[in-house]
């Protein structure tokens, strides 16, 4: 029986290894990438199974605008962070269903953004005011008008069926939508 013994004891021994090594590695390879990735962004965070937080994923107009806002929500001590951005069409679908979302929503076009306190969440009301304030300011189109008092999205309610005709087409058409019609910073 010594030997068997011997050869399990040696089975763990080389088990646990394998797991620690593996988790150095892993560690290494983490580290590596967020070096060489960089701070290209200057908000936006992982993306989980269902909500996306890309800022890549939204129009390049609107992201340049979003910039400007979490510049002014940053210098008002808040700590804002994307809680979802672009939806895809599955997500959309789900929501639709359960009844919790708008079907064909901004979100849906790259054209919307759901913007939280990192630290707060939902819990500091002062902190939907001051983004509701400061998205107008920049001219962009607060949700808190509808109840949705953490959206933001680039084009007012009336301009909403024209960004859907042509984000149907491709998404350089709706880029240019929002260049054109969202309203100019104050
Ligand atoms: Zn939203």
């Amino acid at each position: 029986m010594a030997p068997v013994r011997y050869i399990q004891g040696e089975m763990r021994a080389q088990t646990k290894n394998l797991v620690v090594g593996t988790a150095w590695v892993t560690a290494g390879v983490t580290l590596l990438y967020l070096a060489t990735r960089g701070p290209k962004y200057a908000f936006g965070g992982p993306n989980t199974a269902t909500l996306n937080r890309d800022p890549r994923m939204l129009l390049p107009s609107f992201v340049a605008r979003l910039n400007l806002l979490f510049a002014r929500m940053r210098a008002l001590g808040w700590d804002p962070y994307l809680n979802e951005g672009y939806r895809t069409p599955e997500r959309a679908a789900e929501l639709a269903k359960d009844g919790s979302g708008i079907v064909d929503s901004m979100h849906s076009y790259g054209a919307a953004a759901d913007i939280r306190s990192e630290s707060a969440g939902w819990s500091n009301p002062q902190f939907f005011v001051d983004l509701g304030r400061e998205s107008e300011a920049l001219g962009l189109t607060w949700g808190g008008h509808w109840g949705d008092a953490n959206h933001v999205q680039a084009v007012s309610v009336a301009d909403q069926p024209g960004l859907r005709v042509a984000g149907s087409k491709t998404w350089a058409l709706a880029d240019k939508f929002v260049q054109q019609h969202m309203p100019r910073a104050a």
